[in-house]
């Protein structure tokens, strides 16, 4: 249970003063629905208002505070002109100017003869000054909240300046003193503050280097996120780690008869991942462990040999993928390979129906069937095995955490192997995974030729258009990829078809098109067609990114490339040039292109490493952009930034690490506050492992 001390901060917005339900929604769409949203929402500026000149002195330009006496009001002939207050000081004059005004409300707050501080930006107009719509107005008693630098922060349409001001100081008004959850030594060390006065630091910013990152407010904050989010990642392993592994240890009878049959021998990269995985395999403690290779760099082996490794031992083998293109497409690769074994492998998908499913799930449960391939269905209720030893997740960032937990809950103490192409830097593979186990395939197979990768303006389409016609003249394939406009599928939709439509009209009836919206039997028979068939040129939006091999295809565009993400580009243009013929990938882009985004380009022109390509986007566009929306899976960080916060990171991995030695249920007193850091960041589910009391 939360503790009461938290309550204040996880209360809803609405609660806040002011704030109703009209204000609370687009205060969720800002920050979010609770106060402790609106906490961790920081200025991103200040305005200065301790300028207090003289109007004799006042500067043009200047955000100022002013001592006036205020005079006439004068309400304009018409509601289309300003209404016009005149004040003065000692030394000068300014005219105060508001538009659709209201006569009463202005009488009230600027009665004439009264003294009133006004603060606003100070202006010439028609060689007197002015100040339009003051941004506040006072009396002596509110010298104090006025007259000093004040917080900006980002907003949303309709939201006001004032407005969020107002509520972030009554939200962080409710932060209450916690418990110090960080190491003194290290706290002193770093120069940090206390929690709550770190919040309220870091939401009154005095100059422009308090708003940097580096700033102790805002690494403290930074640091305690990171830490809950590292603490929480090694709970929730140890809760999966003491539960009792097994030992798979097969005679490697089926993996020897496999790789005779393989076309090919492997890798070493290859080769060292399958001695990594087969010794976890065999321990007694549950495998957990990361294979991360490029696409195309061939882990669909790999995993065959630890699923054969597991059906030696005895036990059954399951291999997951995010879609039925991608499980077709293993289902290429494996089924041939398990021929001269005699074993067969159930393909179970959401299209499999009826009295020939009910078959495949009778074959799994009986054990007559050591292997099983699949999307999601393989979750379904009714699918049973009569003893999974081994999970495979292909993509595992696409499956949330608990799926890849449902799957291996139809096992006993399963190992499990998750797989992904997203060539995840470092520093964000500790944030999603923490210390899992990871195996790298950076070598590719033999016979590859990187891809000759150009970046050109859209206005040279014409160009590329008629490369593209002589490309499809010598019977290559040539992937089209069009452009993320809004994240809408349908706009992106329209926009794939309008270029169907022209490039069709252009070489005639050999354009397919491809996208998100197609069912899959009809996303199958479309590549089918353009991998073996009559289809020459498919357009897509970008299902591609996880799809298919396409051997003959040599040429690929993608439309504003400025807008994809660099690690979905790299992942794209790994459909071509899997051939051992030389590939062209052109990128199309929008001038003009900022700095970071012409850097993205020449990244991907100069690197094929898509471990590379992902550590540079990672410096250029920091975590949050990096992998695009939050579909990504991987954590999102409210105060911390990746790409500037990775010393902190390697620093709170090692801190939670400490913490897990010396008090691994957080039973003394820094172990009590860090359970109450624990719910703060909302990692509540970490705190369920713990055993109580
Ligand atoms: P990934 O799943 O990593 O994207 P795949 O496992 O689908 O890659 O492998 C891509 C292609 O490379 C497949 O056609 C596969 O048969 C082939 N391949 C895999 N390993 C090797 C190897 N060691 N030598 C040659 N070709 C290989
Ligand atoms: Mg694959």
């Amino acid at each position: 249970m939360r503790p009461d001390s938290l309550n204040p901060l996880f209360t809803e917005i609405t609660k806040l003063p002011g704030i109703g339900p009209r204000l609370g929604k687009l205060f969720e769409s800002l920050a979010g629905p609770r106060v402790v949203d609106l906490c961790w929402h920081l200025p991103s500026g200040i305005i200065d208002r301790r300028y207090a000149p003289k109007l004799a002195v006042a500067q043009p330009g200047r955000v100022a505070t002013l001592t006036l006496t205020v005079g006439e009001h004068q309400a304009p002939p018409t509601r289309r002109q300003p209404y016009r207050i005149y004040c003065q000081d000692d030394t000068g004059e300014i005219e105060l100017v508001f538009f659709h005004a209201k006569p009463d409300y202005l009488t009230r707050i600027l009665p004439p003869g009264a003294q009133r501080l006004v603060s606003g930006k100070v202006e010439v107009f028609a060689g007197g000054l002015q100040m339009t719509h003051p941004d506040r107005i006072g009396t002596e008693a509110n010298r104090d909240e006025i007259e000093r630098v004040e917080p900006v922060y980002p907003l949303t349409a309709g939201l006001s300046h004032n407005v969020v001001v107002k509520a972030a100081a009554a939200a962080v008004a409710l932060a209450p003193e916690l418990p110090e959850w960080l190491d003194g030594p290290y706290l002193a060390k770093q120069g940090w503050p206390a929690w709550a006065t770190a919040l309220r630091a870091a939401h009154a910013p005095m100059d422009e280097g308090d708003l940097a990152p580096e700033n102790p407010a805002r690494g403290r904050l930074a640091f305690d996120e990171l830490l809950a989010n590292q603490l929480a990642l090694m709970l929730v392993r140890r809760h999966q780690a003491k539960r009792q592994g097994r030992s798979q240890r097969g005679d490697g009878q089926l993996r020897r008869a496999v790789r005779a049959a393989l076309p090919f021998s492997l890798t070493g990269a290859q080769e060292q991942a399958v001695a990594e995985i087969t010794e976890d395999m065999a321990s007694d403690s549950r495998m957990l462990r990361l294979l991360q290779g490029d696409v195309g760099s061939g882990k669909t082996v790999v995993a065959l040999m630890a699923m054969l490794a597991a059906v030696e031992a005895g036990g059954q083998a399951a291999l997951m993928a995010p879609t039925e293109i991608l499980v077709q497409q293993h289902a290429k690769t494996i089924t041939p390979l398990l021929e001269p074994i005699g074993l067969s492998m159930e393909v179970l998908t959401g299209r499999d129906k009826g009295a020939a499913r009910a078959e495949k799930l009778a074959r799994l449960q009986s054990g007559e069937s050591a292997l099983a391939l699949g999307t999601h269905a393989l979750f379904q209720k009714d699918v049973a095995f009569r003893d999974l030893s081994l999970a495979v997740i292909d993509e595992q960032h696409r499956f949330g955490v608990h799926q890849r937990l449902d799957l291996t809950a139809k096992g006993r103490a399963a190992d499990v192997l998750v797989m992904t192409a997203t060539p995840i830097p470092r520093t964000l593979m500790l944030t999603a995974y923490g210390d899992m186990e990871t195996s790298r395939l950076r070598e590719k197979p033999p016979g590859r030729q990187p891809v000759d990768t150009r970046a050109l303006p859209l206005a040279r389409l014409p160009d590329v258009v008629a490369a593209v016609g002589r490309s499809l003249e010598q019977g290559h394939k040539v992937f089209w990829v069009c452009p993320l406009v809004a994240e809408s599928e349908v706009v992106d939709l329209a926009a794939a078809e309008e270029r169907a439509r022209e490039l069709e009209a252009q070489f005639g009836a050999k354009v397919g098109l491809i996208h998100g919206r197609m069912k899959g039997p009809d996303k199958d028979q479309i590549m089918a067609r353009f991998a073996t068939g009559d289809v020459d040129l498919l357009v897509s939006t970008t299902v591609v990114e996880v799809g298919v091999d396409v051997p003959l295809a040599r040429v690929m565009v993608i439309e504003h490339a400025e807008r994809f993400g660099l690690a979905q580009l790299h992942q794209l243009r790994g459909r071509i040039g899997r051939g051992r013929d030389p590939a062209t990938c052109l990128l199309l882009y929008q001038p003009p292109l900022g700095e970071t985004a012409r850097a993205r380009l020449e990244v991907m022109r100069r690197s094929d490493d898509g471990f590379e390509i992902a550590e540079e986007d990672l410096k250029l566009r920091g975590a949050g952009e990096l992998l695009g929306t939050r579909q990504s899976g991987l954590p999102q960080f409210r105060l911390a930034d990746l790409a500037i916060h990775g010393e902190l990171l390697a620093a709170a991995r090692d801190d939670a690490r400490l913490i897990m030695e010396r008090d691994p249920d957080l039973k003394d007193a820094r172990g009590a506050a860090l359970r109450v850091l624990l719910y703060l960041f909302e990692r509540d589910a970490a705190v369920k492992f713990l055993s109580s009391g």
